[in-house]
């Protein structure tokens, strides 16, 4: 079985510019080229994102893939390989199985790709992340790029402990690696 790490997109390893709709929009952090290179080494990799903009109407399918297809090959001209991305094109009041932080893509990665949860990681600056991560059994991490220093506030201690905040996705590979040569 191989271990995954479940990639929030906006806020994550893109910046967070809200619904965007064309390839121009997308920006990368300076951080996540060397980030995902160095998890790619240990882990196979997914994007997970929620993107209600669908369900609402702000951006159309065709949109998504060629933003989502710019995204992969941008990727794989940095030498890195995503699996899968995994969107959820609807909305809260939908209650469907695959916005985050319920846990249907991930579980159907675990079936696609053989995919050992408890070594898994889910990464992302909303909480929908992080709960995804404990939901599914694996590891949420919390990052505070994107939105995640402004919802960091609602966040309750109960919470915070079943999970890991860190700056951003660059602390978070840190931490990641640092766990897994202890083991
Ligand atoms: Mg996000
Ligand atoms: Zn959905």
């Amino acid at each position: 079985m191989y271990a995954a790490v479940f990639l929030d997109r906006d806020g994550t390893i893109i910046k967070d510019k809200g619904y965007i709709n064309s390839v121009s929009d997308v920006e990368f952090y300076d951080f996540t080229f060397s980030s995902l290179r160095t998890l790619a080494s240990y882990f196979k990799l997914f994007i997970v994102t929620n993107q209600a903009g669908i369900a609402q109407g702000l951006i159309s399918f065709e949109q998504l893939e060629a933003i989502h297809n710019f995204i992969l090959d941008k990727l794989r001209n940095e030498g890195i390989k995503i699996e899968k991305i995994y969107t959820c094109p609807h909305s809260a009041e939908d209650k469907c199985g695959c916005r985050k932080p319920e846990i249907k893509s991930v579980i159907d990665a675990t079936k696609e790709f053989n995919i050992d949860l408890q070594r898994s990681y889910v990464i992302g600056d909303h909480l929908s992340d992080a709960l995804l991560g404990v939901n599914s059994g694996a590891r949420g991490i919390y990052v505070l790029t994107g939105h995640g220093m402004k919802h960091r506030k609602h966040i309750t201690a109960e919470t915070e402990r079943r999970i890991i905040i860190t700056k951003s996705l660059k602390f978070a590979v840190e931490k990641i690696i640092k766990e897994i040569r202890k083991k």
